[in-house]
């Protein structure tokens, strides 16, 4: 087993990471930047070390932080989502120096997140993808060329893209010339790469993803799915585990595709490969090569703790399950709170923290790096918060969902708590038939109230009268 891991990045997957360590007996290492000195990250884990003042560059530096791995006597790296989850130089270093990568080879990290590469790697293994180009397109005329040949609506995207940048509908090939050479700046300055690649724009489809677990003996297992059809502009809002749309039929099938994947390209720890559904059609659409924010809605329905079997797996150690020993129960619903203001276009909403009170209760997971007095830096993720809810049932789940959501209170900043209340009273939410579309076809959803109890106005007034106070 692992002794010391040094955890490349902050916030909640950090703190997830941290817990995991300390449950099974291994010390944890974090790294922050000067703005992160308060981060929760760095109070809970058993040592942490300051990469400079820059809010990122310390995050990002892949020598560095394999280097003070080494130094510090860790014999593996946890590098969570974002940051360098998906660098594959990053990995490759940490195999140079005989440091454990907590995730698959570097080689596989580069040929997934690359998504040509993975377009052509499911090909071959005969999984069904988004029909669209051979590779990167070259140039607008071989774009408008494709485009005729597959039938408008297309999507353009960036080959290394990821968090739902870089992805452009285009209608008519008027708003393919537009949008050309707006994706290519995009990627170009998101993902430093040019590249872009054509899809055919499956219309109104379910974004239905699958968590799989793969050990270095070759044994590898599904976690059944998540629906994550509930997104604005390509980015998931509320994840919900299992499907309420599927047969058992597709749940089989699309499990035993996503196996498959996997061992087709020599996966090996936690990975996510996601597909779009329409009708009974399937779509490969791309791999996620690491931890994902939602992972937490499988482990509720599931009891399987990702991150405990994932560094297992970095020890060489066998998966503790195998395909039959998995089976799930009820359902689990993730809501991303974000610091945003949904009534002013999700406008991030940085700043200190005044009040804050946990929701809790039967069924409720909080999963998070904030806490009363915590000031928001504005050079993240907007998301700090991840609340959970389990129950046995949809309706049931539902439920509790508007209840944790209502026991919280978070205070001082703009999230999207409220928005999420909206959308569990929706009559098409509440009967499980929704797709990616969602979110745009109901922007009446954000007329909501924002009128507050109360309680609370007296709570943040005296956060007001405290802070100027200097409490
Ligand atoms: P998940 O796939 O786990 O649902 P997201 O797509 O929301 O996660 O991404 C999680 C975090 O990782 C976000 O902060 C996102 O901006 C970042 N991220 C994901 N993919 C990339 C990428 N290719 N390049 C840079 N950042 C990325
Ligand atoms: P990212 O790496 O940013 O997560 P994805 O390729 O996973 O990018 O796509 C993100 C989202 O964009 C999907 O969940 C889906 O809603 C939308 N999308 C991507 N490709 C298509 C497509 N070909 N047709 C329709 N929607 C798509
Ligand atoms: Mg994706």
């Amino acid at each position: 087993m692992l002794k010391k891991v040094l955890i490349a990045n902050r916030g909640e997957i950090a703190v997830r990471i941290v817990r995991a360590c300390a449950e099974m007996g291994i010390r944890s290492v974090a790294i922050y930047t000067e703005p992160d000195r308060y981060g929760l990250h760095v109070k809970r884990a058993d040592e942490s070390y300051s990469l400079g003042d820059d809010p990122l560059a310390g995050y990002l530096d892949p020598a560095r932080i394999v280097n003070l791995a080494v130094e510090t006597g860790c014999d593996a790296v946890h590098p969570g989502y974002g940051f360098l989850s998906e660098n594959a130089n990053f990995a490759r270093l940490c195999e140079q120096k005989g440091v454990a990568f907590i995730g698959p080879k570097s080689g596989v990290i580069h040929g997934m997140g690359d998504k040509t590469q993975a377009r052509d790697s499911m090909r071959a293994a005969g999984i069904p993808i988004t029909p669209g180009s051979e590779g990167n397109l070259d140039s607008l005329d071989e774009a408008l060329e494709l485009a005729n040949e597959i039938g408008y609506p297309v999507m353009l995207k960036a080959t290394s893209g990821g968090g739902g940048r870089g992805i452009r509908r285009c209608d008519t090939p008027q708003e393919l010339k537009v949008q050309y050479p707006r994706v290519i700046s995009e990627a170009t300055k998101a993902f430093g790469s040019a590249e872009v690649f054509m899809e055919k724009c499956i219309v109104n489809p379910r974004h239905i993803e699958v968590q799989i677990l793969a050990d270095s003996q070759g044994n590898a297992i599904h976690l059944f799915e998540r629906d994550c059809s509930i997104q604005r502009r390509n980015q998931k809002l509320i994840e919900i585990a299992p499907s309420p749309q599927l047969t058992p039929e597709q749940r089989q099938y699309i499990g035993d595709l996503a196996v498959r994947a996997a061992k087709a390209v020599g996966y090996e720890n936690a990975g996510t490969v996601e597909f779009l559904l329409s009708g009974n059609e399937v779509h490969f659409m791309e791999m996620n090569t690491r931890v994902q924010v939602e992972h937490t809605i499988t482990e509720a329905i599931t009891g399987v703790d990702i991150v405990r079997e994932q560094l297992r797996i970095a020890s060489g150690l066998p998966l503790s399950y195998r395909q039959e020993d998995v089976q799930y129960r009820g359902y689990a619903l993730q809501f991303r709170i974000n610091a945003e203001d949904p009534k002013n276009d999700f406008l991030p909403s940085f700043g200190r923290i005044t009040h804050y009170y946990a929701p809790g209760g039967p069924g409720v997971r909080v999963d998070t790096a904030i806490y009363t007095g915590y000031e928001i830096p504005p050079y993240y993720d907007s998301m700090c918060l991840k609340l959970v809810v389990w129950a046995l049932t949809w309706d049931e789940v539902i439920a509790r969902g508007k209840r944790a959501l209502d026991d919280m209170r978070l205070h001082g900043i703009k999230t999207t708590a409220n928005y999420y209340q909206q959308i569990l009273d929706h009559a098409d939410f509440r009967k499980g038939v929704f797709n990616t579309s969602f979110v745009p076809d109901h922007p009446e959803l954000l007329n909501y109230s924002t009128k507050r109890h109360p309680s609370e106005i007296a709570l943040a007034l005296a956060a007001t009268i405290a802070a100027h106070a200097g409490w």
